[in-house]
């Protein structure tokens, strides 16, 4: 059994193993022509069920066998032009590449003990990323898990510069086109149920500041404590960017911290041509940006950025077995006094290596495509009478939703709509989200694929359409 340690001994059996997985898959991209098979859950449990977990095959190609009848025949493929659904996104070769090296490595980067150089390094990036911002010299950060944990943790600080106790007085202003992971964050940081306060949007889905202010001032009036604001820079349904210099301004007066939740915008930082998009955020206390969105990096690989390094001292704790308070006068580099996470991996190697071969700029470049094929998408659905499309994109999502033109009544295009995105995923010939604006159903494309033509999203229109006119001939049969 020693002889699957990854070590000296073993590094041509790494060699091996590795390359014989890369090839499947590389085997398996080259095939893929559909990005889904339409696999039911029902169909496969059976196959991983039968799996018996104490019986191992003790063999390498044996278990790639296996694995490409549970896993990688039927997964969901983000490369293909027609997987259009989700903020999960196709990625670059460079970062799967460093996610090999960091794995094998098996850096983490709680402590400079266990990471030397990886420490380093992910602290560049957060210096990269908070100039790119324009958060100021005295900007830090540290990498996260993933959106969720950034804002989780963007939320603990502002509560605890919030300079009360109170808990059951504090609030949270953001818009009701936000991430839920804040009212997640308001739950898990104590607060009471009605610490988040859903600030009213724009057609456009950005939050509207006159109502941001008139909420604010409702707070002070009661007694309220607004200890941060969230704005969003990129909704996750709209990708509209809140007002960030208005938010901004409010912040300062209301003295209330600002966190940008730039979780999907955060690809507008190397963009070439739509950066001011995000004009506003360098005033914000803290950032958070997911790489595993708009920077085309696999999960995970995301961070929390803040303007004062010294409010991160609210995440930390020391232990005499790792991070001693010695070790701070040694000036002794230890990331996990910065982060919520204690054992973590060197997620930051990717966007290294990224930015090391690609370059910025060629990341932007490919974010810039996404948005202009979401221009373009507009256009086309906003000409097609069969689709109504919701609002001009910001980012790179269209929401939209097919009118048959036999149905008059609401609930009906709602299960048109809904049908459709049912068959569609079962076939597997394209993969689109759905969503709910007002209360009825609608479809969303989140358009991450440069490799997306628009003649694959006017064949994924073509589809939805038929879709939607079958159920419709069915439930017209039923009927009769
Ligand atoms: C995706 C997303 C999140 C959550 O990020 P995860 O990486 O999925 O945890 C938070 N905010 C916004 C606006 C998002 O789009």
């Amino acid at each position: 059994m020693r002889s699957h340690l990854l070590n000296d001994l073993t590094a041509e059996r790494y060699r091996r193993s590795v390359t014989e997985g890369v090839e499947r898959v590389a085997a398996r991209l080259a095939a893929t022509d559909r990005p889904f098979t339409g696999v039911t859950a029902g169909e496969l449990a059976p196959r991983i069920d039968r799996i018996d977990l104490d019986r191992p095959l003790g063999d390498t190609t044996a278990a790639l066998d296996e694995l490409e009848e549970v896993y990688l025949r039927d997964a969901v493929y983000f490369h293909h032009p027609r997987y259009v659904a989700h903020l999960n996104c196709p990625v670059v070769i460079p970062a799967v590449l460093g996610e090999a090296v960091l794995t094998a490595v098996n850096s983490s980067l709680d402590t400079w003990d266990q990471s030397a150089g990886g420490t380093l390094i992910e602290r560049r990036l957060i210096d990269w990323t908070a100039a790119r911002i324009g958060l100021g010299p005295g900007a830090d950060g540290v990498f996260t898990s993933g959106g969720t944990q950034s804002n989780l943790q963007a939320l603990l600080l502002a509560r605890e510069e919030a300079g009360t106790d109170d808990t059951a007085r504090l609030r949270i202003l953001t818009s009701e086109a936000s991430h839920f992971s804040v009212r997640k964050s308001a739950k898990l940081l104590g607060l009471g149920p009605d610490a988040v306060i859903a600030v009213p949007v724009d057609h456009d889905r950005r939050m509207r500041t006159l109502a941001l202010a008139r909420e604010l001032e409702r707070c002070r009036r009661e007694g309220l404590v607004p200890m941060a604001v969230v704005a969003t820079a990129g909704t996750t349904d709209f990708g509209s960017i809140d007002p960030l210099p208005e938010v901004a301004r409010l912040c300062d007066r209301f003295g209330a911290w600002m966190h940008v939740d730039a979780a999907y915008g955060c690809g507008l930082l190397v963009s070439p041509t739509r950066r001011h998009l995000l004009t506003g955020i360098e005033r914000a206390d803290s950032v958070t940006v997911d790489y595993h969105k708009s920077f085309f990096q696999p999960v995970s690989s995301s961070a929390v950025l803040v303007r004062d390094a010294a409010t991160l001292r609210h995440a930390t704790y020391h232990a005499d077995y790792l991070n001693p308070r010695r070790t701070v006068a040694e000036r002794i580099p230890n990331q996990v006094d910065k982060s919520l996470q204690t054992t973590r991996r060197f997620d930051a190697l990717k966007l290294w290596m990224t930015l090391r071969v690609m370059g910025a700029e060629g990341v932007g470049r490919l974010f810039d495509e996404v948005c202009e094929l979401a221009r373009e998408g507009w256009r086309t659905l906003a000409a097609d009478p069969r689709f109504h499309v919701v609002a001009e994109p910001a980012l790179s999502t269209l929401v939209f939703r097919c009118i048959p033109a036999a149905v008059t009544d609401p609930a009906g295009i709602d299960r048109a709509n809904l049908y459709a995105r049912k068959a569609l995923f079962a076939s597997g010939d394209a993969v689109v989200a759905g969503t709910k604006v007002d209360g009825r159903h609608y479809l969303k494309f989140t358009l991450l694929n440069p490799e997306t033509r628009p003649s694959d999203l006017a064949a994924v229109l073509d589809l939805i359409a038929g879709h939607a006119e079958q159920y419709l001939g069915e439930s017209l049969d039923r009927a009769s």
